[in-house]
């Protein structure tokens, strides 16, 4: 057996904890590592859909879990005042319209805007119309949404403990002192606790969020600053009373020097508020946020602090970093836990059995930076693509130059309106358009597939779709209505 010795008990260190239980159990022997007195971040409670496809693989019961975690569904996200204040976006994790293989939807659309017909694009995507109007429903006649979940992240972590200590995961409660090497390979060996005791281990998941303790401190991998780009060093982040029902989505509304993030769950709000220190002080940053809360607050601000950028390997000799660890981008899109997810579907399909390590590790970073510079041109896209002009903050990010791949998507969707999905990128060819349609490019020429068709048969399907989508939104309960029915949390000790 593989001896496998996780550092941290975060949501990073338990979802690994589960994941590699749950599904190489009988080949491992896991040891996980946390301190109660270090903690966990205790942010990071919006997620994406995919999370869904994890949750099916390990085995997780939703209705559980989400009960568990005062979960609450999420259909996209609401974005306030980026493009310009007073605008108001939704990037849903919808499909938008019907595509041909010739055309993407928006294609359409836009022909039958320049023909003085169509409507809202919004109107065309269920999800996103489902989210305007407050409702919820897994499965409408014969369609099913696609959502993802707000939850409660400490309790998240004590969710997925107990579904890996019952799949055989050892718990360890200590401070690290010390990563022990050997001295020539250079290879971990031990983890030797305050306490004196010494965990040894063949493989060694470094979950220690920011602090890194065996990728970066014990093995000195560095980091590629994408600051650059991402400029937010920062957050304050606050709870608040839910004052009224969830809403199925997450609310980040940029402000002169920031955005701040609104969660709802089942009876809390998660809010914060990212912004660089370049830009604003964190007094300014806090009254920003406590003046921007919709209920009374249940906890004190608490001010994080952290880069963004990529961990150059995040496996080098027999160390994984998984988690903040591996590195961070920003929680805009909600994407860090998805990335914990795939890089444990990555190391579990790339486990080191045999002896030739070396390509294994190779494959691994490799799929990785892949992923990260591709979710990295989504989240850039957002702050590139403003029209503000009303602080230094957002002169610096809409001049700023930006990686050549993101260059070349915005070009061609301001040209030509194309967009493309590929293997490596997240994020699918609706999220896009949303975005930069959403934040104010308006493409100056469009594929006229839409002009093969006659006008009113082009009126006509447009038609059909739309209206479809509305009687199904008519048909769905409200999203308080559903959770009450579905996975209500017990209520709070
Ligand atoms: C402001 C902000 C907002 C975010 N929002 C989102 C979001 O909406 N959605 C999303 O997907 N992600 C979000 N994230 C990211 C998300 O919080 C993390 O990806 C996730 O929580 C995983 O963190 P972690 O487990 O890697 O680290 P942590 O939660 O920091 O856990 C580290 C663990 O290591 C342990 N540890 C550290 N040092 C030692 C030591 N010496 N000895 C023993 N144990 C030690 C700690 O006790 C802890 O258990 C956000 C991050 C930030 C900063």
């Amino acid at each position: 057996m593989k001896r496998v010795v996780i550092a941290g008990g975060g949501t990073a260190g338990w979802l690994t904890a589960c994941g590699l239980s749950r599904r190489l159990g009988s080949l491992l022997d896991i040891t996980l590592v946390e301190s109660d007195a270090i903690g966990t971040i205790g942010v990071g409670e919006a997620t994406i859909p995919p999370m869904r496809n994890f949750h099916r693989i390990m085995d997780i019961d939703e209705q559980a879990f989400m009960r568990a975690t005062q979960a609450t569904f999420k259909l996209g996200i609401v974005f306030d005042n980026w493009g310009e204040i007073g605008d108001s976006y939704i990037h849903s994790f919808g499909e938008i319209g019907q595509r041909s293989w010739m055309a993407e939807f928006h294609e359409f659309w836009l022909e039958a805007r320049e023909q003085g017909f169509g409507g809202s694009l919004d109107e065309y995507c269920l999800e996103l119309m489902a989210a305007k109007a407050g409702k919820f429903a897994k499965n409408v006649e014969d369609t099913r949404l696609n959502f993802a979940f707000h939850l409660d992240a400490t309790r998240y972590a004590g969710f997925l403990r107990q579904l890996s200590e019952t799949a055989g995961v050892k718990r360890v409660e200590g401070k690290i002192r010390e990563v022990r090497k050997h001295s020539e390979t250079g290879e971990l060996e031990a983890l030797q606790l305050e306490s004196g005791e010494l965990i040894e281990g063949d493989l060694f998941i470094d979950c220690t969020g920011f602090r890194a303790l065996l990728i970066g401190e014990a093995l000195g991998v560095g980091v590629e600053d994408w600051s650059h780009w991402l400029a937010s060093d920062r957050a304050i982040a606050v709870q608040t009373e839910a004052t009224e029902p969830p809403p199925p989505y997450t609310r980040s509304i940029a402000h002169a020097s920031g955005w701040q993030w609104r969660i709802p769950l089942q009876t809390r709000i998660g809010n914060g508020f990212v912004y660089s220190s370049r830009f604003l002080s964190d007094d300014e940053a806090q009254h920003t946020l406590l003046n921007n809360l919709t209920g009374p607050t249940r906890t004190e601000p608490r001010l994080l602090k952290f880069c963004t950028g990529r961990r150059l390997k995040a496996w080098h000799k027999n160390c994984i970093a998984l988690g903040l660890s591996s590195g961070f981008l920003e929680p805009l899109e909600s994407t860090s836990i998805h990335l914990v997810m795939t890089g444990i579907f990555r190391l579990i399909r790339l486990f080191p059995f045999g002896e030739d390590r070396d390509s294994l590790i190779h494959r691994f970073n490799e799929e990785t930076r892949v992923e990260l510079e591709s979710v990295r041109d989504f989240i850039v896209l957002h702050y590139k693509q403003t029209q503000r002009t009303d602080s230094d903050f957002w002169n610096a990010y809409r001049t700023m130059d930006i990686p050549d791949s993101l260059a070349h998507r915005i070009d061609i969707f301001r040209n030509n309106a194309y967009v493309w999905s590929d293997d490596v990128t997240l994020f699918r060819i609706a999220s896009w358009v949303q975005v930069m349609m959403g934040q104010g490019i308006n493409p100056g020429a469009h594929h006229n597939a839409g002009r093969l068709m006659p006008t009113e048969a082009l009126k006509q399907s447009m038609a059909e779709i739309s209206d479809s989508i509305a009687k199904k939104v008519r048909q769905m309960p409200p999203h308080q209505q559903f959770i009450e029915h579905y996975c209500a949390a017990p209520p709070e000790s």
